[in-house]
């Protein structure tokens, strides 16, 4: 029943539908290795990836399940609150149009980011990180690359505390939807909403407290507890937050790329505490 050695869940990663470096089908067959039992593709603003997926799945003949996901940015007093939709229709109209909107709002801010990156110097610079996309899905980690190709910066963290992070000199604050709006889309397409990585959103407690009891009154049904980088402390104060508002927890990697600290499936452990995502009525695989 839990996240056992013998069926893994992983509900949390990135292909380059987002700002991934392993294609659908390279993401799959590592999963595949690495003996995950269901995975979510969980694209920030997209499912373009999915069918992508399946027919893979298909025609490699892979054990593993897929699970449908996105991951949706929302604006929420000043932060970048991530949603991720697990389960859902993936033709429902209203969250197919969420995402058409998302998407809107994802190349606008690119055009203004790349207008004040082309100001401090980087001239060229939007068309380079539209190459790194593949397409106009640009996130701010193909700028961060782009930088990081300039020699603008050595690394990954540097690019967003110098100029792609909130309030740094390239930062424009996207038109995201809100949590309402994004949980309500997910909702309709009979999908489950879990808060991701709770613990990264750089708040206080009191306002994870605040920022969980809205999520739980707009419909959400799940947080991410079971994740790569969490203190006992953070991941205990989770749980009761779980708890408090009868919520599921959710387990995810976040997986965007081969690294040593991060592997599809690891550590992802939930205690006896939690009541995983997939017991609630509305799971199913893709
Ligand atoms: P976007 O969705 O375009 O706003 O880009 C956000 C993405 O940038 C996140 O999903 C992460 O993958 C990445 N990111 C955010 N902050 C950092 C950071 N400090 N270092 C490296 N990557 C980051
Ligand atoms: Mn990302
Ligand atoms: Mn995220
Ligand atoms: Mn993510």
């Amino acid at each position: 029943m839990q996240n056992t050695p013998n069926f893994i869940y992983d509900l949390h990663s990135h292909t380059t539908h987002s700002d991934g470096s392993l294609t659908a089908e390279e993401l799959l067959t590592r999963a595949d290795i690495k003996q995950i039992g269901a995975l979510a593709i969980t694209d920030h603003d997209t499912i373009s990836g999915l069918n992508v997926a399946k027919q893979f799945i298909a025609e490699q003949q892979l054990k593993l399940k897929l699970v449908n996901g996105v991951e949706i940015s929302t604006k929420w007093h000043g932060f970048e609150i991530h949603i991720v939709g697990l389960c859902f229709d993936q033709d429902n109209t209203a969250l197919n149009e969420l995402l058409s909107r998302q998407q809107a709002a994802r190349k606008e801010r690119a055009k203004l980011m790349a207008l004040k990156l082309e100001k401090k110097g980087f001239a060229g610079i939007y068309q380079q990180a539209y190459e790194l996309a593949g397409s106009d899905h640009i996130s701010r980690t193909h700028f961060a690359k782009a930088l990081i190709a300039n020699g603008a910066v050595a690394h990954f963290n540097g690019a967003f505390k110098k100029y792609l992070g909130k309030g740094k000199s390239a930062y424009v604050a996207a038109e995201w939807v809100s949590i309402e709006d994004a949980v309500s889309a997910i909702n309709e397409a009979n999908g489950l909403a879990v808060l991701a990585h709770p613990v990264r959103y750089d708040m206080s407690n009191k306002w994870l407290a605040k920022l969980v009891a809205q999520f739980a009154d707009a419909g959400g049904a799940a947080l991410e507890v079971g994740m790569t980088q969490i203190s006992p402390n953070q991941r205990a104060h989770l749980q009761r937050l779980a708890q408090q508002h009868q919520l599921y927890s959710s387990v995810g990697s976040d997986f965007h790329a081969p690294a040593r600290w991060i592997e599809l499936g690891r550590h992802l452990k939930l205690t006896e505490q939690c009541v995983p995502i997939w017991q609630h009525p509305k799971w199913r695989f893709a």
